[in-house]
């Protein structure tokens, strides 16, 4: 007892300097503080967004929203883009799109950040929350079968949660720090039950899974271009599809549902103000320009990463998972089982010295406005909450040394 309760702190600090060494050593001479993610802009998007201060052409008119959606239509490999001033907004006009109505059920994961399920409750609907796997870090197709198994049923033609009540339409998975989830298997899921497939893929642009965009795996796909986000528009984001008529939609309802007239007002439906103002598409177009040269400096800092951690035992940086590509959005370092109570002493530390890592976001259904939700067991969940820390990410972290 005596020798273990002395060698007990003695291996905690050793681990926790071998760390900080380790990520020190993969961020080499960046200046401290490091941030989480920074973005990085150019004379091109100085030279765009002058274009609408000098023309005036700064609000919901102008070229610039149009050639953003091609753009990134084009990058993603996907027939539709619809520009919004959010990927919250986004998630919300595809939900209601998608035919999603208050009192349905919305299966989401736990581990993401709040607005996937915001989202869901923005449009009346209740977010239920199915359990992560270590293998993508996104929804687990093994625990949402087992799970649709033991509470659903099929009645007229749709799929009801027993224990509720409430119809469940739709599934939202996340490509979680850009690690894309295990397609296929969802596909075929959501397939057998009817369900319908909207990718959250506000983490993942320019990530892929055999060759293919996330983005294109849904029925709909929805982006982000915050600040944080792997390129940005200030704020944005982006409704995907490649259904003609869902796209024409989209567009409608997202822009005051208004008729196009010269002159005459005249709006058939409730819609949302929700066009993305086109000086933020401007500095989009300059953005994604940039999207190859953003997702190879970020794998390139995610295998310095993976370099520097070979060595150092007790915890290691999350990979993407087989036949995928991610952008790796954000690195995650994974703290073994008896290390987990160290995390914050870690990140305590990792702040004292300029390192601006941070853990997981809070698991959703911890959440107070989120406690009541319908849910799956949440192990996995909850585990990857104990012991995995972000570091730092910005692209440039992986080439600059000033
Ligand atoms: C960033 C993000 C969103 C929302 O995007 P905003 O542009 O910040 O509204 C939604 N879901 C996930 C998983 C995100 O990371």
């Amino acid at each position: 007892m005596a020798i273990s309760a002395q060698a007990g702190p003695a291996v905690e600090a050793c681990f926790l300097s071998s760390i900080l060494e380790a990520v020190d050593l993969a961020l080499s001479s960046a200046k401290r503080p490091v941030a989480l993610h920074e973005p990085r802009f150019g004379a091109r998007e100085r030279e765009l967004v002058m274009d609408c201060v000098d023309t005036g052409w700064v609000s919901s008119a102008g070229r610039y929203v149009t050639l953003f959606e091609e753009m990134v239509a084009s990058a993603v490999g996907v027939p539709h883009a619809v520009a919004v001033v959010n990927g919250t907004t986004a998630l919300h006009a595809a939900l209601v799109l998608e035919g999603v109505r208050p009192g349905d059920e919305v299966i989401v994961p736990s581990i993401t950040f709040v607005a996937t399920a915001n989202a869901v409750s923005h449009a009346g609907a209740v977010p239920h929350f199915v359990d992560s796997t270590w293998m993508t870090m996104g929804l687990d197709p093994v625990a949402l079968d087992e799970h649709l198994q033991q509470v659903s049923e099929r009645r007229d033609g749709q799929l009801f949660n027993r224990q509720t009540g409430r119809r469940i339409r739709a599934v939202v998975p996340v490509h979680v720090f850009g690690h894309p989830v295990d397609v296929p298997q969802l596909q075929a899921l959501l397939a057998k039950y009817d369900l319908i497939f909207i990718e959250d893929a506000t983490e993942s642009l320019g990530s892929t899974w055999k060759g293919q965009a996330c983005g294109t795996f849904g029925h709909s796909a929805v982006l982000s271009f915050n600040g944080n986000k792997i390129i940005t528009t200030g704020g944005g984001g982006m409704i995907l599809t490649a259904d003609d008529q869902y796209a024409r939609r989209a567009r409608h309802l997202t822009t005051t549902a208004k008729i196009a007239h010269q002159w005459a007002f005249e709006h058939d439906e409730v819609g949302y103000n929700y066009r993305l103002p086109n000086i933020n598409a401007a500095l989009g177009c300059g953005q994604v320009e940039r999207l190859p040269e953003m997702v190879a400096a970020k794998r390139a800092l995610a295998t310095r990463y993976m370099q520097v951690f070979e060595n150092v035992s007790g915890a290691r940086i999350f990979r993407e998972p087989g036949g995928a590509a991610s952008n790796y959005w954000l690195n995650t370092l994974v703290l073994d089982r008896e290390f987990s109570d160290e995390r914050d002493a870690l990140l305590s530390m990792l702040h004292a010295n300029g390192i601006q890592a941070r853990p997981l976001w809070t698991p959703l259904h911890l959440l107070p406005m989120y406690s009541d939700c319908p849910r799956a067991p949440l192990p996995v969940a909850e585990d990857m909450f104990t012991r995995c820390i972000n570091l730092p990410s910005s692209p440039f972290l992986s080439g600059e040394r000033n």
